[in-house]
């Protein structure tokens, strides 16, 4: 019989780390650590080679989300070795410094390349894979609902809409991109956050998912969330901030490791374990 395997992206350090290490002490199938590069993800592993248990193994796979051949060629790996993924953590992801002096657009269209656009092409590809009972965590952002606020009150009914296709909110984040690139943003009631607005692409974009599991795949019990670690202490974030790694990852897994038989939570945005209005 082939083994579960819960998959991490960006799992080299930070939360990523600490959830694929969760994983080993609170779950029983494999685990496969991915990081965009080799020698940073071979040496994480050793972290987790004290910590599996029974037959449970930890595997590192070269994947880098924003690029399409790397993506093919873990969903190719994944596909044989296991045959499909019980746990998908869409954890990679960037974020500018605040103090970088690169220019707005310049951030806008790198950061929504590895945020949107990253996790969406893994999730189109990764998600077919997902089997029955599977759970799937996109790791956004409290600043996603930060920047829905500071977005006009047009754009707020379009994230908020319950039909909004994935082809709209695309068309929607590459126009922030442009209106970024142009200085026009702020005129066209965009919120002044590059992070900010890929990650309200990261959230709809999990509540769409959501919504087309429900309807295409009804039966398969596939709970899909989008959320927020809250405020860690990784490179991304830097020291100040109050919570451990470990800490970040309590709620990415709770919702990858909620029930067999639970309906709920799924398609929603989810902060220290609890479902958010959006
Ligand atoms: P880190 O910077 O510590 O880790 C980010 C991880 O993502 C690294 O492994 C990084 O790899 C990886 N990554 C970046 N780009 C790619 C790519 N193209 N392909 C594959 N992997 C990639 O940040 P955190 O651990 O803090 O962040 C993890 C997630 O949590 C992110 O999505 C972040 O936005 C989110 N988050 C973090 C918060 C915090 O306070 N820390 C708060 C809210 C959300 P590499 O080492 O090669 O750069």
């Amino acid at each position: 019989m082939l083994k579960k395997v819960a998959v991490v992206t960006g799992a080299n350090k930070g939360i990523g780390l600490a959830v694929a290490k969760g994983l080993c002490g609170k779950w029983t199938g494999d685990i496969v650590l991915t990081a965009r590069n080799e020698e940073n993800g071979q040496r994480a592993l050793q972290a987790l080679s004290t910590l599996t248990h029974g037959d449970q193994e930890a595997v590192f796979h070269q994947l880098d989300i924003t690029d399409k051949k790397s993506i093919d060629s873990f969903a190719g790996f994944v596909r044989e070795k296991y045959g499909g993924i019980d746990i998908l953590i869409n954890n990679a992801g960037i974020a500018f410094k605040v103090a970088d002096t690169t220019p707005f657009g310049t951030q806008a269209e790198v950061t929504m390349q590895t945020n949107y656009f990253g996790t969406l092409a893994v999730s189109k590809v990764l998600l077919k894979l997902v089997r029955p009972g599977g759970r799937v965590v996109n790791v956004s952002s409290m600043q996603s609902k930060r920047a829905l606020a500071g977005c006009s009150a047009e754009l707020q009914a379009q994230f908020r809409s319950e039909t909004i296709t994935e082809e709209e909110l695309t068309e929607l984040m590459n126009r922030f991109v442009e209106d970024a690139k142009q200085g026009r943003h702020q005129d066209n009631g965009w919120a002044n956050s590059a992070y900010g607005v890929s990650k309200i692409g990261v959230t709809v974009m999990s509540l769409i998912h959501a919504r087309e599991l429900s309807r295409n795949r009804p039966n398969d019990n596939i709970l899909l969330n989008a959320c927020c670690p809250g405020w860690v202490r990784t490179d991304m974030a830097g020291p100040k901030a109050p919570k451990s790694p470990e800490e970040g990852a309590e709620t990415p897994l709770f919702l990858a490791l909620l029930p067999p038989g639970a309906g709920e939570p799924h398609g929603r945005f989810v902060s220290e374990k609890q479902a958010e209005p959006w």
